[in-house]
């Protein structure tokens, strides 16, 4: 359980609006106030944000290597703000030096930024930014983040940018347009309203929006031990308020609630789910719908591991993992590994064709079972790229079974997530790593990748494949659950 936040006269840090703020009001007002306000703890950054950082600073150095004599980087640890902010001006106001990370700070010093980097063409002012985000001119977040520098280089300095620049992951620069300033002050405002809040807001966003957030320990925990009807995946964030309409907030309120009061449509549709699931969740236990369907002959449980990136990365999929399960048999694991670049990703690619193919060869009526929509979509994916024997992704995707579809249709179960990664433990199963997961896999992956070290790398890739193996279990696991669980007669 986390800690609980400490009433509105504890001790409170200093807050300025900065571009994180901007991003965050619109993303979550109750983080930007945590953030501001408590000494909530934070979980620790997960790896994956860790790399990503890493990847842009190293990005952002590129960057830099575009200009010559250079002021800077200027760093909070390089001095006070203040001082920051005065050489960022004196550099600007004095000459033509281009400035890394200086600082722009209002004059009642509540709004502060520090752009990428600031140059002059001629007598224009130029602004770049380095973001790894291959389309970041169709963001709004960095649009609001440029337009925040504009309004304080003019605040600070009386200068108005000619243009703003934002170099991509790829390395192109993109002419970007900042927001408005009529939306620029309104965010401001939203801003300054969230952070005068004297409580905590309990808004609480969708699970899949908080699950990489710091605060997501303390919101949930807070949310579960309050039984708050919005931990359930069946209420949508979005419908939240039409039940707090009608006075139901926890899962108490629910389980009573006739769902003809709520609208009808899409509404009343997902209360009727949700009133089942919130008795599963007080009851702390499984409610079934209908009997599983789940087919009988040999099995091969299939997994893979995909990179963030996607289709932009080098090896979308570094790993095909799959283990073939035969009547009466133990299963054993095979993990194909792609070696980097482009050359490993088709060569990996190949191999698990050939292997695929020989099984439903020998196995005709074996089933793949998969978690959710990402093996097919891949298969196809990489068909695509990479070609595929006549026939093939049609033989797949028949072969394809689906169990978290088999376990949506079938049973509700007391849990924020029908992620494999919540409903398997909760049947009991256990990763051999804790730590592991999806985020951690592709972090594992590049610096498996970046290693120059064959013995770390072979460490790196060996924890992969078990974190692989153990994927496959679990859903060997759910099955098994469902097979046993089932009610009688199904
Ligand atoms: S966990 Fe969710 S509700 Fe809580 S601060 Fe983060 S995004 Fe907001």
């Amino acid at each position: 359980m986390s800690e609980t936040v400490p009433p509105p006269n504890a001790e409170r840090r200093p807050t300025r609006i900065t571009s994180q703020a901007l991003v965050q009001v619109a993303d979550c007002r109750r983080r930007l106030w945590l953030a501001n306000h408590t000494r909530t703890p934070m979980a620790p950054l997960p790896e994956h944000v860790v790399v990503l950082r890493e990847r842009a600073r190293e990005h952002e150095r590129a960057v830099a290597d575009r200009f010559t004599d250079l002021a800077g980087p200027f760093w909070k640890h390089d001095g006070p703000l203040s001082e920051v902010a005065a050489e960022t001006l004196h550099l600007l106001r004095e000459t033509r030096r281009p400035i890394w990370r200086g600082a722009l700070l209002s004059a009642d010093g509540r709004r502060v930024a520090h752009p990428g980097f600031l140059s002059w063409e001629g007598d224009s002012l130029i602004v770049t930014e380095a973001r790894l985000a291959l389309r970041p001119d169709a963001r709004a977040d960095f649009a609001l983040q440029l337009a925040h520098v504009r309004d304080l280089l003019f605040e600070t300095a009386g200068l108005v940018p000619a243009r703003f620049d934002i170099v991509n992951g790829e390395g192109e620069t993109l002419v970007v347009e900042p927001a408005t300033d009529a939306r620029y002050a309104s965010v401001v405002r939203a801003v300054d309203a969230t952070l005068a809040e004297p409580e905590e807001p309990t808004e609480l966003r969708a699970y899949s929006n908080c699950r990489r957030c710091p605060y997501y320990d303390h919101c949930w925990d807070m949310a579960e031990r309050d039984r708050r009807i919005e931990l359930l995946p069946e209420v949508q964030i979005a419908h939240v308020p039409e039940y707090h309409a009608l006075g139901v907030h926890t899962l108490a309120d629910l389980v009573t609630l006739d769902p003809e009061r709520l609208p009808a449509g899409p509404v009343r549709g997902a209360a009727k789910h949700a009133i089942v699931v919130a008795s599963a969740w007080i009851e702390n236990r499984a409610a079934w719908l209908q009997p599983p369907l789940l087919p009988k002959g040999p099995l091969v449980w299939f997994d893979l591991e995909g990179d963030s990136l996607g289709e932009k990365a080098e090896n979308p999929i570094y790993l095909w993992g799959l283990a073939l399960e035969l009547p009466g048999e133990a299963p054993v694991a095979e993990a194909i590994v792609a070696e980097m670049g482009a050359d490993g990703d088709r060569e990996a690619w190949e191999r698990f064709v050939a292997r695929a193919v020989a099984i439903l060869d020998q196995h005709p009526d074996a089933r793949f079972v998969h978690w959710d929509a990402f093996e097919p979509l891949w298969i196809e994916r990489y068909a695509l790229k990479l070609g595929a024997p006549d026939g093939f992704v049609k033989r797949m995707k028949s072969a394809c079974h689906d169990l978290k579809r088999v376990l949506d249709r079938c049973v509700r179960l007391p849990l924020r997530s029908y992620s494999i990664k919540h409903v398997a433990p909760w049947m009991g199963f256990e990763w051999r790593n804790p730590e592991s997961g999806s985020e951690w896999s592709v972090a594992q992956f590049h610096r498996a990748r970046e290693t120059d070290d064959p013995v770390e790398r072979e460490r790196l890739v060996t924890a992969l494949v078990e974190y692989n193996e153990d994927d496959l279990w679990a859903m060997r696991a759910v099955w098994r659950w469902l097979a046993e669980h089932a009610p009688r007669g199904a």
